[in-house]
């Protein structure tokens, strides 16, 4: 398998790290602006719940006022009927509190009843509330019941007291909670959104209102909201209502009659806004994200880049610029930069080991010149690169008999004298090489023939001048000159023309240089 490199490592870290902490970023958050929600949710449910059951104590305050100040017309009225049902009329028609109103003697007879529609005049009422008010005689709030119009109503009443103490009846006033009345007005009119609701119970837990008019008269049970309420609890809530909906419920209690008002909202529709919002974060943030994304692909290209080069380098090390290669690479932090510096000093000892066996490989022990093999090598160069040159082969005269009369050590001593002979009068760019026994070759780059045989001749001469130590005469040379190009001619065939040249030197008799007669075509 590749092996993932340092940039896709860095890459894969930094996207990784990235992607977790946008993660846990978007969780956090969303926790925490669900937690805030369902706390506002909570707190707004009670607060209108409160605010609610306050605007019902008030009306109820009130419409007990309203039948208390009746009463004191009902006294006013004495047995007037037409005045009776002025005062029922009015209190009817003139205020929203109640759908119906009626006054009620002692015995239970009805003395005024608005609207007349109801048809109860001059009836006995044998309803629940008709009969607490006539059995308590004090001001009431009744339970709901089914009255005798078949109606589901809450009865408001005021006993009718005159002056010196006597009870006359009652004043008072129904609320039908199946039809629209100030129940709806109070409660219906502005929490009506289709996700959230309001409804009211009695002191039993019977719901008197409630937006789904067919739920009012049911009486709840298990509900943790309603039983808290009932006793008189503020507070909020999380529930599972009667169809098992997560809700989020306020509830407040109405003191004066024991009911009570639970606001509820769906946790589904409280947070689903939320989810958009959250869309919309990741919407924001996803350009941002890929910036990010960017920014660290370059980063971490910048990063590796010094490391892959000189990996890369590694692996070429044999290759004729590696030198320079990895000396180009810029290293801006300190691994990079020792690697760097490691690899250069690793390759410098390298490179000297190999140029010292190099040179030991083309080095004739002997003299120090370029033994064949380096020649060789030269000549292959020269006629790869199509460098033009002269080429002077060179042999000692009788050096037989040097050797013979002062021995081979002399003899090699003989050697080395000319050798050092041979390269001070060659210049640098020259090649003196020994071509074996006591033969020299000397290379003679961008050299005419007529110049090499000038330096050959020099040569001859500084050497026939010359006392060799040990053998108390001058030793002599005999020289052959040739140069490359010449015409279709290899480079061997040219050397070969200057030996034929040298031979040409011996035989007309030694201690001289000749130029190559070989035509060059
Ligand atoms: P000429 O070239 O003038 O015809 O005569 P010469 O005596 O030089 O001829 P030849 O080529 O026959 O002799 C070469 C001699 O060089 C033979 C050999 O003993 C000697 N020789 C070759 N290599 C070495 C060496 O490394 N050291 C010594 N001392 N002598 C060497
Ligand atoms: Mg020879
Ligand atoms: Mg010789």
């Amino acid at each position: 398998m590749r092996k993932l490199n340092l940039r896709q490592l860095i890459l894969l870290l930094s996207v990784s790290t990235a992607v977790l902490i946008l993660a846990n970023t978007f969780y956090t958050s969303h926790k925490t602006q669900r937690d805030l929600l369902i706390a506002q949710t909570l707190e707004a449910n009670q607060a209108y719940a409160s605010k609610m059951a306050n605007s019902i104590e008030d009306f109820l305050s009130a419409a007990q006022q309203q039948l208390a100040f009746a009463a004191q017309d009902v006294l006013l009225a004495g047995n007037n009927l037409e005045k009776l049902g002025h005062i029922a009329n009015r209190l009817n028609e003139q205020t929203d509190s109640f759908n119906s109103v009626f006054i009620v003697d002692t015995s239970g007879v009805v003395i005024a009843a608005s609207p007349e529609a109801v048809g109860l005049f001059g009836k006995v009422v044998m309803s629940e509330g008709a009969e607490q008010a006539l059995r308590e005689r004090i001001p009431l709030v009744s339970k709901p019941y089914v009255s005798v119009t078949g109606r589901l109503l809450v009865f408001i009443s005021q006993p009718i007291i005159d002056a010196q103490d006597n009870y006359l009846g009652f004043i008072g006033g129904s609320i039908y909670l199946h039809e629209k009345s100030i129940l709806y007005s109070l409660l219906g009119r502005h929490y009506h959104a289709n996700d959230a609701y309001i409804y009211a119970v009695d002191s039993g837990g019977r719901i008197i209102y409630h937006q789904d008019a067919e739920r009012i008269g049911e009486v709840i049970v298990g509900n943790p909201v309603i039983e808290k309420v009932v006793k008189q609890q503020t507070g909020s809530q999380y529930l599972l209502n009667s169809h098992g909906i997560e809700m989020l419920a306020g509830y407040a209690p109405v003191p004066s009659t024991n009911w009570g008002v639970v606001t509820q909202r769906s946790l589904e529709a409280t947070l689903s806004g939320m989810d958009q919002q959250m869309l919309a974060v990741a919407k924001y943030s996803f350009p941002f994200f890929i910036f990010i994304v960017w920014l660290v692909w370059l980063v971490s290209r910048w990063i590796s880049k010094p490391l892959w080069q000189l990996a890369r380098s590694a692996e070429e090390l044999d290759e004729p610029d590696i030198n320079t290669q990895i000396s180009s690479i810029s290293v801006w932090y300190f691994e990079a930069s020792q690697l760097k510096r490691a690899m250069l000093r690793g390759l410098a000892g390298l490179n000297k080991k190999m140029g010292k066996l190099n040179l030991e490989n083309i080095t004739d022990p002997l003299t120090g010149l370029i033994n064949r093999r380096g020649m060789q090598i030269a000549l292959d160069e020269w006629e790869r690169q199509e460098q033009p040159f002269s080429v002077i082969v060179a042999d000692i005269d009788h050096f037989k008999r040097i050797n013979d009369e002062f021995g081979h050590d002399v003899g090699d001593r003989v050697l080395q004298t000319l050798a050092q002979h041979m390269q001070a009068a060659s210049r640098p760019d020259d090649l003196v090489c020994r071509s074996g026994g006591e033969e020299f070759v000397i290379l003679l780059p961008q050299t005419e023939t007529a110049v090499a045989h000038r330096v050959a001749e020099r040569l001859r001469k500084r050497i026939a001048e010359s006392i060799c130590p040990n053998v108390n005469r001058p030793v002599t040379l005999s020289l052959g000159v040739a140069s490359w190009p010449c015409g279709s001619a290899s480079i061997a065939q040219v050397l070969k023309n200057a030996d034929i040249a040298l031979y040409a030197a011996k035989d007309a008799g030694r201690n001289q240089v000749q130029a190559s007669q070989t035509a060059c075509e």
